[in-house]
């Protein structure tokens, strides 16, 4: 158990690392940040940070040296980085947990051996396959490559009129998965964070709406039935069980019907969980500064009806009025430079609960 005034190392600079730090500070708990050269938001709220590559095994040693436990904020730390971490000090979310997520056919295959549904998939290595595949599926899937995609890169949507060949191009033609594509209602997600000692707590599922595949805006409460949203929170915090994980996780969630399917596991704090700043009794950054610290996790009840929308490119322009706005929580990621696309801030507004 870290005591006050220990440092926490963060791998990552960007808005997630920011919050993680901000979190930080009002538990008498120090950030230090390590990430490669770019604009790095999280160096201005830290108490000190390493501009280095991930693979500057110097600078690596002398950033384990300099703090007391690691983590991460995203989910693409290379492994041998992870390795020379943990020669020096706990890493967490495990080594395990990161390499199982960071392939999408090895967390398919987890997610589905321990018993949770997912949607129809298979490992696909050539066109041969895909064709194979998509015959099996009858016509409509999404091949996604098996590593580094996110916000719908690395991924093609096929139906009956796609050319199998271009859908191939379109992914590289690198090792893959071939999903069935789900007529889901909605996607929705659960966060849930599991200490040392194996309590864990999860968040009330929450309602997800992207915009050319990145989110835009979450809703709670979500439009599922009290059933389904109990099963999501039960799902979530057996799979952190299952990963001996430690920190704050993400599941992203199809609803079909009566139906959850599962999507993908962030080992992170995650873009959906940002309303539980002002939304829930204790922020998912604050859970997750508390996991990897060993302390006890705090409540993660719900607070009111609650809309967060990400600030994407020029959207966050409009910082002036939204300042105006009573009851807007303003959060700029005080990046250098807006682009179309890049996530520069958000906005929570709670409501009390409808009598
Ligand atoms: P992912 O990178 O796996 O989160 O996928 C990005 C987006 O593509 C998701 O948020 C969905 O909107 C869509 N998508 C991914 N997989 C499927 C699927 N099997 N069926 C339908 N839509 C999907």
């Amino acid at each position: 158990m870290l005591k006050p005034g220990a440092t926490i190392g963060i791998l990552g600079g960007g808005q997630l690392a920011r919050m993680m730090a901000l979190a930080a500070a009002p538990l008498g708990l120090k950030c230090h940040i390590f990430s490669p050269k770019g604009d790095n938001p999280a160096f201005d709220v830290a108490a000190a940070f390493t501009e280095a590559d991930y693979t500057d095994e110097a600078a690596l040693h002398a950033f384990a040296d300099a703090v007391d436990v690691v983590t991460y904020e995203f989910e693409n730390v290379p492994a041998r980085t992870a390795d020379v971490l943990a020669g020096h000090c706990p890493v967490h979310p495990n080594a395990r947990a990161l390499a199982i997520t960071q392939d999408r056919l090895t967390e398919k295959s987890f997610i589905r051996d321990l018993g949770l549904p997912v949607p129809d998939f298979r490992a696909i290595d050539s066109l041969d396959d895909l064709k194979a595949g998509m015959a099996a599926l009858g016509g409509f899937g999404v091949l996604k490559t098996r590593r580094l995609g996110y916000d719908g890169k690395g991924q093609a949507m096929i139906r009956p009129e796609t050319v199998l060949a271009e859908a191939w191009a379109k992914v590289g033609e690198a090792p893959c998965i071939l999903e069935a594509l789900v007529p889901f209602d909605r996607e929705c997600s659960v966060i849930a964070a599991r200490s040392a000692n194996g309590s864990s707590a999860a968040y009330e599922i929450c309602e997800n709406e992207h915009r050319h595949h990145i989110l835009s805006r979450t809703i709670l409460p979500a439009s599922v039935s009290s059933q389904l949203g109990h099963e999501a929170m039960a799902m979530a915090e057996k799979i952190a069980a299952a990963l001996d994980y430690v920190g704050v996780m993400t599941v992203e969630l199809f609803v079909a019907g009566d139906r959850l399917l599962v999507n993908e596991i962030a080992p992170r704090v995650h873009n959906s969980g940002h309303w539980t700043i002002e939304g829930a009794e204790t922020s998912q950054f604050e859970n997750h500064i508390r996991a990897v610290a060993g302390w006890p996790l705090g409540l993660t009840r719900r607070l009111g009806r609650i809309e967060m929308n990400n600030l994407i490119g020029d959207e966050a322009d409009r910082w002036e009025d939204l300042l105006k706005e009573p009851g807007a929580h303003l959060h700029l990621y005080g990046k250098a430079e807006s682009r179309p696309g890049r996530k520069m801030g958000h906005v929570t507004r709670v409501w009390p609960e409808k009598a």
